[in-house]
C-alpha cells in the first residue's frame, strides 16, 4: 500500500536530509487542489513556490507537454529547436529585451546574469553589489549573491566579488560603489524575505545610481515575474527597466526551466563558447513555457490577476485587523501577499502554517517574518475565501 505513511518513511530514508517536508506525499493536483497519498484534499496557497501559476495540470500546458514528448525530448543546443526559438521570440515580444539564454532553474539563469556583467564590463569591474535579506540561488555564485548569512554559514570561502547593502537604503549603496562595481542585482520584491516590496523611488534611485556609473541593473524577476504581481513582469509596475532579468519557477508552470534576458548591445558578450547549457532550452520545457506565456497573455488574464492579488489583499487586511495582536498588516503585489506577524505574533509563524495544514490550507512562513500566500494565478473568489476562514480559525486557535 502507497500511503503518506509509507512514502514519508521511504522517503526520510533514503533522501539526504536538505528539506524539512510537511508529513505527506503529493499524488495529485488539479487547479488550486492537491491530492496526497491518503486522498486528503488541500487548497494550495504555495503553487510548489511560486511555481504551478496556472494551477496544477493546466490543460493547455499538459497538452503541450504531451505532444512535444510525442515528437522530440533533447537534442542538445547544437541544434535550433521550434519550441525553444518561438518561446524566445514571445518573451522579447513582451518584454523590454532582445535576446534570450535558457537555463534549467533560477539559480542559473543568475548564473549566467553574473556572468554577462562580469564578461561585457571593461577589465577589472566584476564586483556586483545586491541587497541584504535578498536570494538569488544556491550554487556557489549565487549564494554569495545571496544577502542571508544563514545561506553563506559552512559554506566558506564563497566566490569573491559579491557585497550586500543594507535593504532599502540608497545613500548607503551608493557609497558602496568602486571602481571594481560591474552591476546592482535586486529582486523587485523580495520573496524568500517575507514579501518585501522595494519601493519605487529606491528602484528609481538605483536606475539612476547604474546610469551615473556605468553598472548594470540586474532584476531577479525568478519569483515575481511571470504574471505574479499581475503584470507580465515587475519591472512594469515600477516604471524602471532593468539591463538584465532573469526569469525561471513560473516560466514554465513547474518543468525546469529558466531564462535570462538583455538587450543586443550586451548579448553581444556572450559569443559561442563563452557560455552553454546542456538542458537549457530543453523542447518540452520550452513547449510547456510558450503555453504559459500565451494562456498569461489572453486580454483577461492578467486584469484577473491583479483583480484577485486585490481581493485577496483586502481580506488579509481584515484579517491584520481581527487580530491585531499577531499581523500587523499585509504587503505585497498582485498574487504575492504576505502577512507580516507582529513582535508577539512572529514565534506563532509555524503553527499558524500547521494550523493551516490540518485544516487542508497550503500556505507558508517567509523569512521568519510574514505568513506568505502565492496561490495559483487562477484561484477564484470564493477558494481565496477558503483561505481566509481557515486563516482566522488558525489565528484563534494561536490564541490570537
Ligand atoms: C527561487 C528563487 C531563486 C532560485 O531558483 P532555483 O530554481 O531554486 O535555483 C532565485 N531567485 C529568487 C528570487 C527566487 O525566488
Amino acid at each position: 500500500m502507497t500511503t503518506n505513511q509509507t512514502i514519508v518513511a521511504q522517503s526520510l530514508a533514503a533522501f539526504i536530509g536538505t528539506y524539512s517536508r510537511f508529513p505527506v506525499a503529493m499524488i495529485s493536483g488539479q487547479g488550486c487542489t492537491l491530492t496526497d497519498a491518503d486522498g486528503r484534499e488541500y487548497l494550495d496557497f504555495l503553487s510548489g513556490i511560486a511555481v504551478c501559476g496556472l494551477g496544477h495540470c493546466h490543460p493547455a500546458v499538459t497538452q503541450a507537454i504531451c505532444e512535444q514528448a510525442g515528437r522530440l525530448v533533447h537534442v542538445s543546443n547544437l541544434f535550433h529547436t521550434l519550441p525553444q526559438t518561438e518561446l524566445a521570440a514571445l518573451l522579447v515580444a513582451n518584454s523590454f529585451a532582445d535576446k534570450v539564454f535558457f537555463a534549467n532553474s533560477g539559480a542559473e539563469a543568475n548564473e549566467a546574469a553574473i556572468k554577462l556583467a562580469r564578461i561585457a564590463s571593461p577589465a577589472g569591474r566584476y564586483e556586483v553589489i545586491s541587497l541584504s535579506g535578498s536570494f538569488h540561488g544556491r550554487t556557489l555564485a549565487t549564494v554569495a549573491a545571496t544577502g542571508q548569512s544563514k545561506f553563506h554559514q559552512g559554506f566558506e570561502p564563497l566566490p569573491q566579488g559579491f557585497v550586500h547593502a543594507p535593504f532599502g537604503d540608497l545613500a548607503a549603496l551608493a557609497r558602496m560603489i568602486n571602481p571594481a562595481t560591474c552591476a546592482i542585482l535586486c529582486e523587485p520584491l523580495q520573496g524568500e524575505s517575507g514579501v518585501r516590496p522595494l519601493a519605487v523611488e529606491y528602484v528609481k534611485g538605483l536606475r539612476q545610481l547604474c546610469d551615473e556609473h556605468d553598472l548594470l541593473l540586474i532584476f531577479d524577476e525568478v519569483q515575481v515575474g511571470m504574471g505574479r504581481t499581475g503584470t507580465l513582469f515587475a519591472y512594469e509596475q515600477l516604471g524602471v527597466t532593468p539591463d538584465i532579468m532573469t526569469l525561471a519557477k513560473a516560466i514554465a508552470n513547474g518543468l525546469p526551466l529558466g531564462a535570462m534576458l538583455t538587450r543586443d548591445r550586451l548579448a553581444q558578450a556572450f559569443t559561442p563558447g563563452t557560455h552553454a547549457s546542456t538542458f537549457g532550452g530543453n523542447p518540452v520545457a520550452c513547449a510547456a513555457g510558450l503555453a504559459v506565456l500565451k494562456t498569461m497573455l489572453a486580454p483577461d488574464f492578467l486584469p484577473q490577476v491583479r483583480e484577485r492579488g486585490q481581493y485577496l489583499a483586502a481580506r488579509l487586511a481584515e484579517i491584520a485587523a481581527r487580530h491585531p495582536a499577531l499581523a500587523r498588516e499585509t504587503r505585497g503585489l498582485g498574487l504575492i501577499q504576505g502577512l507580516v506577524l507582529t513582535e508577539q505574533g512572529l514565534p506563532h509563524g509555524p503553527a499558524i502554517v500547521n494550523s493551516l495544514f490540518e485544516q487542508g490550507v497550503l500556505a507558508n512562513f517567509a523569512g521568519n517574518t510574514a505568513l506568505r500566500f502565492i496561490p495559483p494565478l487562477i484561484v477564484t473568489t470564493r477558494e481565496i475565501d477558503r483561505m481566509i476562514a481557515a486563516l482566522d480559525r488558525a489565528c484563534q486557535a494561536v490564541g490570537g
